[in-house]
């Protein structure tokens, strides 16, 4: 009998299993996990670096139902104590900005040292075995999986949640075993990920970017913005601000590009204006060159109802509002997002009020969850991996009181 098993070896999975083993060293551990190697999602994280952390970990940046809960979580084990975990563990971090990243820039070096911390602090790691259900009798828990039956005095869900499909691990298992267990499960969402828009001009700028000012409107209520570097797709839109907005991104809600957020709309009619007098012999189809992509300049002529068969002498003054008006606004109607496959994160999950704050159950004593089968979310930014690391840390303390009591 094993004194914890940890289902799943992905980021909260071999953490916990790490600083588990670094608190009591006489435990028994195991983590199960599905794949032949554990860490699958860790090495594709942060395009294949990693952003391990953010040095700027705000309640603002996180989602659930009891946040309370989940920052106090954060704060115990912040960045800092992440840092000197992954010191001890080999990994040094560099920072982009607020971004933290492992000085390698490569996500596998993190899955390597935490597999090797594993290995060398004596953790089972029972790979190629899949959790198929969990029951509880006499004290004691049995994991039936695909191979054989296990028995622990604690278990550890860290199964993670839908983001990234299953190639990635994330069949949502956790949730059902939680759910064996009464645990409420907040409906998921896919968040940090593409949005699919109505509007076909996407399709023509296929892979072109631009770097904007992107709003979330309702209703001609602005829900949220953000900037920085969008990308057009034949879907919809893509790039850093349309993943971090994507949670408000509804369908019916609608996204607005302001492509010259640093241009006053004034100024802005007066560059068009004076750029009609320097192009005014020539097509509209040259009318943005030295200004914005060629073709995005042509879409947004479209938008704004000007026929590109003229010369731009031909353009009003109420065109030239026109122009200026759809460059500050090019609006895209939303009509969902690319689905769980493609997502960064899970929203909702196993309901926070379920667990204590040490992330116990509070429906069967010895039954802990860490990482993103539990409905909280954070923004895109390390903020997602951070909540690994911190609730790991907190179990992981957790579970060693527990046997021990
Ligand atoms: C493409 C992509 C890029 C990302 N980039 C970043 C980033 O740069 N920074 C950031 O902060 N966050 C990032 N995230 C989010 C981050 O990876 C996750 O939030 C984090 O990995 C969640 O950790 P976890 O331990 O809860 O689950 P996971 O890391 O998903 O691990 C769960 C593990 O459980 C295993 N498992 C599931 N069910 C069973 C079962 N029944 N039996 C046995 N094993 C099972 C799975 O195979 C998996 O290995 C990214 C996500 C994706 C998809």
């Amino acid at each position: 009998m094993f004194d914890t098993i940890i289902i799943g070896g992905g980021a909260s999975g071999l953490a916990s299993a790490v600083m588990l083993k670094k608190i009591s060293a006489d435990l028994k551990v195991a983590v199960v996990e599905q794949f032949d190697r554990v860490g699958k999602k860790i090495s594709v994280t942060g395009n294949g670096r990693c952003n391990i952390s953010n040095t700027n970990i705000k309640k603002s940046n996180y989602h659930s139902n009891d946040l309370n809960k989940a920052f106090e979580i954060l704060k115990d084990f912040d960045l800092q104590k992440t840092a000197e975990f992954f010191s001890s563990i080999g990994v040094e971090l560099a920072f982009e900005g607020n971004k933290a990243y492992p000085r390698s820039f490569q996500a596998s070096s993190v899955v390597d040292a935490l597999r090797f911390a594993a290995t060398n602090l004596k953790v089972d790691i029972i790979a190629g075995t899949t959790v198929q259900k969990v029951t509880k009798s006499n004290n004691s828990f049995i994991l039936k999986t695909n191979n054989n039956t296990l028995t622990a005095k604690t278990v550890i869900v860290a199964t993670g949640g839908l983001a990234g499909g299953s190639k990635l691990g994330s069949n949502g298992d956790g949730y059902k075993f939680l759910k064996s267990f009464g645990h409420k499960i907040i409906e998921e969402k896919p968040v940090i990920v593409q949005v699919k828009t109505e509007n076909t001009l996407t399709k023509i700028l296929k892979g072109i970017k631009v770097n904007a000012k992107v709003s979330v409107i309702n209703s001609n209520k602005t829900l949220a913005t953000d900037s920085g570097e969008v990308l057009f797709c034949d879907y919809g839109l893509s790039g850093p601000p349309i993943l971090q907005l994507s949670r408000f991104a509804k369908k019916g809600t609608e996204i607005s590009l302001d492509i010259f957020s640093d241009i006053e709309f004034n100024n802005l009619v007066d560059l068009i204006m004076k750029r009609k007098q320097i192009f005014s012999s020539l097509p509209l189809t040259e009318f943005f060159a030295g200004l914005i992509h060629k073709k995005l300049g042509q879409a947004i002529l479209k938008d704004a109802d000007i026929s590109l068969n003229n010369n731009a002498d031909a353009l009003t003054k109420t065109d030239c509002i026109n122009i200026a008006a759809t460059l500050k606004n090019f609006r895209f109607k939303v009509l969902g997002n690319t689905g769980f496959v493609n997502a960064q994160a899970t929203s909702g999950g196993a309901d926070l009020n379920d667990f204590d704050d040490n992330l116990m159950s509070k429906k069967t004593a010895g039954l802990f969850a860490t990482g993103e089968v539990l409905d909280v979310d954070g923004d895109c930014g390390g903020y997602n991996l951070q909540w690994a690391w911190s609730s790991a840390y907190r179990v992981a303390n957790a579970v060693s009181c527990y046997i021990q009591e």
